[in-house]
């Protein structure tokens, strides 16, 4: 496994529409690979191959919401099958450093996608995961989540005193980019 660059914003990459999949092969395997060492490694919770320069619609994304245990799921030609309800919260995204937007998604998301194999499957996030299951499909069609902020970018240090001051009143936790 080898960790990859990160495309930023302006990149020509991160705008353009992904190919489907379609050879399961050893080459999707190691970017895969890459992939999942790379989201390890910048501390993210999700990524999508463009992101990485790759031009195929592939996302790997943190399920962190599995009682506690951090795993990654592989998404391959990924649609999304079900939405339900609503969430507003802050949002980022490895490809946009140090910038966070409140973006209100769908609150529970189901995908129906292949694994590195082929083989088709459903899952079905919450919260944080719905919410990158949208970021991340939504970079394989060359779009970004400042697209559907709501009012201004906020940085790091503000985003944490703002959820320093949840924390007193409520108990928040901080999310990392996608
Ligand atoms: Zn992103």
């Amino acid at each position: 496994m080898a960790e990859r660059i990160i495309l930023t914003q302006g990149d020509p990459a991160l705008e353009k529409k992904c190919r489907p999949v379609t050879k399961f092969d050893r080459r999707l395997h190691t970017l895969i690979d890459d992939m999942r060492e790379t989201l390890l490694i910048s501390n993210g919770v999700g990524l999508a191959a463009p992101q990485v320069g790759i031009l195929r619609r592939v996302v790997v994304v943190m399920d962190v919401m599995d009682e506690g245990q951090e795993h990654i799921l592989e998404l391959v030609n990924p649609e999304i099958v079900a939405r339900e309800g609503e969430q507003t919260d802050f949002e980022g995204c490895l490809s946009v450093p140090g910038q966070y937007g409140m973006v209100t998604r769908p609150n529970v998301v189901t995908v129906r996608a292949q694994d590195r194999d082929g083989n088709w499957f459903e899952a079905t996030g919450e919260e944080i995961v719905a919410r990158c299951f949208c970021h991340e499909l939504e970079h394989l069609d060359g779009h970004l989540f400042t697209e559907h902020v709501q009012g201004r970018l906020y940085t790091a240090e503000e985003v944490q005193a703002i959820r320093d001051r949840e924390a007193e009143e409520n108990g928040g936790a901080p999310e990392g980019g996608a």
